[in-house]
């Protein structure tokens, strides 16, 4: 059976907003959020959940480990 992400979080004290989660991501999972947050980054948000196949892309590419996905 096909993996589905249960959720996707991103650890907004580590994240700084390079977006490399984003370019990796085969499947456009992840887009960058609207709003800015208070150390002037827009950080990586959940565009479509139930796209990801927990391949895990962008953890491994994550410079910063902070994004994490939960499986179902
Ligand atoms: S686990 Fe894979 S499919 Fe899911 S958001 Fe990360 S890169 Fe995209
Ligand atoms: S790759 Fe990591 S640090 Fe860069 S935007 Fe994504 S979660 Fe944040």
């Amino acid at each position: 059976m096909a993996k589905k992400a249960k959720q996707i979080d991103v650890d907004p004290k580590m994240c700084k907003g390079c977006h490399i989660c984003i370019f990796v991501c085969p499947h456009g999972v992840l887009k960058k959020s609207d709003v800015v947050d208070n150390r002037g980054f827009f950080l990586p948000v959940v565009a479509d959940l139930e796209a990801c196949v927990v391949c895990r892309l962008c953890e491994m590419e994550c410079p910063d480990f902070a994004i994490s996905v939960v499986e179902e």
